[in-house]
């Protein structure tokens, strides 16, 4: 006990403890914390599309609960096969420009059951160093040696297989296709050239592309006309699709490969029926309404005039996840709890969630944010920077 009770103090005195702050949605965007009457406007949240709140999407979630009960009753392999799973992968797979899709819990079980599915001992997996704390779990169950490459330097990458690929059996490379805490976009082209020099498997999480990039939605991969050359592609519903749980897309018999040998698919509980419905759903509106993904990226382009506008950041970056650097943790909180004051609500990230010294506010915009709202946030921003560094 004496252990938890000095993590807790060295994590409250650095800034960095985290705790959980109950929540009320108002609707729209808006939130109200649950010890005050304000009004607060979300920055943190991942539904991109406002696809949680579409009456088509509530529509379809309430109907599946009806139609097919509150829970799937078992994993797949056991009773839990519900029709509509395959409708969904079915979709999915269509939308990936691949054979075949399966489904998982969410993305951390996507990405730590695939990755120790597809290599073990004796193999190696490279990735980024700002992967995904799934991504790295992932190699960690694995049990393959693990490498790191810089940041998107596909220059330290190339050097590491030209070190090390030959002395593993296979290889896998995972990446983000747009990093979570970052924003930036892994340069897909150039990783995917390196396929024909060096033999490597190539994963690509979608989880903050999935519905919001690519002629149909499909994310960066379908953008970069990289479809091909990823071998499994994989993503999430909890963003963008405004629902919950994850997917891979890939080729059917490496689909047929997971079902078999993906543990945090084979044991665990299918999708409720409600999830499945609202993601069908949601899947649906990004095919027939391109204009709602147009409408965000119209969002996340004024907002990042208003940064500029106000002083603030010279490249903010090329998506909807535009983090504001600040370093220190006890300053990042800080900064929240004045911007909180001016109902915005967003978040410090800090380590270990990012590297020591990198906290930040991740500011994530969606279709909920008004032209006005984004106005006075990035005013606001500016202000409180201000007051900080003063
Ligand atoms: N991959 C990435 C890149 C993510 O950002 C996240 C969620 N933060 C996940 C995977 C995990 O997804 P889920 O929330 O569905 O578990």
């Amino acid at each position: 006990m004496e252990r938890v009770k000095k993590f807790l103090a060295d994590n409250a005195k650095a800034g960095t403890l985290r705790s959980l702050t109950p929540l009320i949605r108002l609707g729209r965007g808006w939130v109200r914390l649950l010890d005050s009457e304000d009004r607060l406007l979300d920055f943190s949240s991942n539904d991109y599309l406002a696809l949680a709140e579409h009456p088509e999407v509530i529509a379809a979630s309430k109907k599946y609960l009806e139609m097919f009960g509150a829970g799937a009753g078992a994993a797949r392999l056991m009773s839990g096969d519900l029709e509509i799973n395959h409708l969904l992968e079915e979709e999915i797979a269509r939308l990936k420009s691949k054979e075949a899709a399966l489904t998982f819990g969410c993305g951390y079980l996507a990405n730590t059951g695939i990755i120790s599915a597809m290599v073990g001992r004796g193999d190696l997996i490279i990735t980024d160093r700002l992967s995904h704390a799934s991504i790295y779990d992932g190699c960690l169950l694995s049990g393959a040696r693990a490498i790191r490459f810089r940041h998107n330097d596909m220059a330290h990458l190339e050097q590491i297989l030209q070190e090390k690929r030959s002395q593993f059996n296979r290889c896998l490379i995972v990446v983000e296709s747009i990093y979570s805490m970052d924003g930036d976009r892994c340069p897909l082209l150039q990783l995917v050239e390196l396929k024909d020099r060096f033999n490597f498997l190539l994963m690509v999480d979608e989880a903050h592309a999935t519905g919001i990039y690519g002629e149909n939605g499909a994310g960066i991969i379908e953008e970069d006309g990289v479809s091909q050359g990823v071998d499994i592609a994989m993503g999430t519903f909890g963003k963008g699709l405004g629902s919950y749980g994850a997917y891979a897309a890939a080729s059917r018999e490496l689909v047929d490969f997971l079902i078999n040998k993906a543990r945090t698919f084979i044991y665990s509980t299918a999708l409720p029926p409600a999830v499945v419905g609202a993601t069908l759903a949601a899947l649906y509106l990004v095919k027939s309404e391109p204009q709602l993904r147009e409408d965000l990226h119209a969002k996340v382009a004024f907002f990042k005039k208003q940064l500029r506008k106000n002083g603030l950041k010279d490249d903010p970056g090329p998506s909807q996840i535009i983090p504001v650097m600040v370093g220190d943790s006890v300053k990042a909180l800080a900064m929240a709890e004045e911007l909180q004051k001016n109902q915005i609500y967003v978040k410090a990230v800090r380590p270990p969630t990012v590297p020591e010294g990198s906290a930040r506010l991740r500011f994530s915009i969606t279709r909920y944010h008004q032209e006005e709202d984004l106005k006075r946030c990035a005013q606001h921003l500016a202000a409180a920077l201000g007051k900080i560094s003063a």
